[in-house]
């Protein structure tokens, strides 16, 4: 294996995870990563909120920790000590014009409890339904079903738009309707499959985890701290500003083009790019493979970070924020209360929140300017919370085609991309395409690319 060199294409969560299993596990390779932008990261960025000095992410805010993989690559870099857990638990769901508390305990949005569920947020006959086992009225059928198909079955129509589709479907911007339950939910999936029924086997498993158990960690700097640590261990190995425009075959190995005008002559190349980019970049090798990454959709969203006075606006501290329920006539599809729900962000003069919008079947925000998105946003925290000043400080990140959806059928469809892939022995695809958009399935696609990559090279 000594000298020989891997290229890594993108320096987001996924490539640099790549990257830094590569050096560790087998310090003998030569590995390079290329990053397209001017920092590594990708969607995840923490900078300081101008104005208020206080640094908070532009895109992803935290991790499940109830997963291993994003857990234990922070113990490995030393990071534990400086991860926190949300100091809010509570949550809401924006429905029928009006905050209403989200059923506690639930799992994704599935309430195990119809006592907990609030007045007026489902129909007598769905919580009768929620009060049995929660089994199909007529079996399920085998193989991948939707996210959608398995919740109405189980605890019916109501239940599933009202609480699931807004929870699951927020993980990627998606319609939960359209979206794999293999690959976005597979703990229901396997539940509803369970002859004792969904409910009944949610409850049973959780007898099992210990609820005030945090479900999500943080590092205290943001998840920058997390970047920031990867990149410094993997030093002059990364290349910034370097966008990889083609790839081509050679007698052995691959040659790398990119926007600086460099080629660079490698073993093999890992593509940790959104998937739509590498379906260019595999293209002219591996059509098949192209055309499963490219018929791929993506979501576009928009965090809008703002701060009021809070002689303006006050928000409760026992709340984490609230989505916004479809059909609801609002742009935003959450709202988060960053100073409520990390206590390193509350700021004594000002609440900040962080303002999503954006799915995959609206792109309203992509048609607004800047000014006039930021008040269409702000006019719908005046709408939800009720404030009547202007914000002090708003901050726009737009994350074009960022969210990758997965359809019915998605672990078939990645088993036809690596064996279309097989023909291109040293190019690799990986990324949130694999398992998932969590940090968490980044992390563990990186670590599987980086075990391909070295078996191939070995
Ligand atoms: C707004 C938002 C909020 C989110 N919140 C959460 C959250 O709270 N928790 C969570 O777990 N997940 C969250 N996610 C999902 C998660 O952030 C992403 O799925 C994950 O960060 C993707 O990592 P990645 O490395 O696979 O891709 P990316 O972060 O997209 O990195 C890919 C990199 O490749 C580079 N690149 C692209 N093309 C080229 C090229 N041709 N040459 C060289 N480089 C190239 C890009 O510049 C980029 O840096 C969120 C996502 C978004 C958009």
């Amino acid at each position: 294996m000594a000298g020989r060199r891997i290229m890594v294409v993108g320096a987001g969560i996924t490539g640099l995870t790549v990257a830094h299993r590569l050096v560790v596990d087998h310090p003998h390779l030569d590995v390079t990563i290329l990053e397209a932008s001017t920092v590594t990261g990708g969607k995840l960025r923490t900078t300081p909120l101008a104005g208020l000095g206080i640094d908070i992410d532009e895109g992803a805010d935290a991790f499940l920790v109830r997963v291993p993989w994003a857990t234990d690559l922070c113990a490995e870099l030393g990071l534990s000590d400086g991860l926190v857990a949300p100091s809010a638990r509570g949550a809401s769901l924006w429905l029928d014009g009006r905050l209403r508390p989200i059923p506690s305990p639930n799992v994704l949005g599935v309430p195990l409890d119809p006592a907990t569920v609030a007045p007026g947020l489902l129909p007598d006959a769905d919580l009768e339904r929620l009060a049995g086992a929660g089994r199909p009225d007529v079996p399920l059928p085998a193989g991948d079903l939707s996210v959608g198909r398995v919740i109405r079955a189980c605890v019916g129509d109501t239940v599933f738009e009202r609480l699931v589709d807004p929870l699951i479907g927020g993980v990627n911007a998606g319609r939960a309707d359209d979206l794999s339950c293999t690959t976005m939910a597979p703990g229901l999936l396997a539940a509803s499959r369970n002859p004792d029924g969904l409910l009944a086997t949610l409850r049973h498993a959780s007898l099992k985890t210990d609820p005030t158990a945090p479900v999500f960690n943080t590092p205290r700097a943001g998840m920058g701290r997390l970047v920031g640590e990867l990149t410094s261990r993997l030093g002059d190995r990364i290349r910034t500003g370097v966008e990889v425009t083609r790839i081509e075959r050679a007698d052995s190995g691959w040659v790398v083009c990119s926007t600086d005008g460099t080629t660079a002559a490698v073993d093999a190349v890992v593509l940790a790019t959104p998937a739509h980019v590498a379906a260019t970049l595999v293209a002219p090798h591996a059509p098949e493979a192209a055309s499963v990454l490219g018929g791929l959709r993506h979501a576009s969203v928009v965090v809008a970070t703002m701060a009021w006075r809070r002689s303006d606006l006050e928000v409760p501290g026992d709340q984490s924020g609230f989505l916004v329920g479809r059909g609801e006539g609002l742009l935003m599809t959450a709202c988060s209360f960053a100073g409520s729900k990390w206590a390193h962000l509350d700021d004594p003069d000002h609440t900040i929140l962080r303002v999503s919008c954006g799915r995959i079947d609206d792109e309203r925000h992509d048609t607004m300017d800047d000014p006039r998105l930021a008040s269409a946003l702000a006019a719908d925290v005046t709408a939800t919370l009720g404030v009547q000043a202007p914000p002090v400080v708003v901050r726009l990140t737009r994350w074009p085609r960022s969210l990758v959806q997965f359809p019915v059928g998605h672990p078939d469809l990645m088993a036809e991309l690596h064996s279309a892939m097989a023909a291109s022995p040293g190019l690799v695809v990986t990324g949130a395409v694999r398992h998932g958009v969590g940090i968490p399935a980044c992390v563990r696609s990186g670590t599987e690319a980086a075990v391909e990559v070295a078996d191939l090279v070995g």
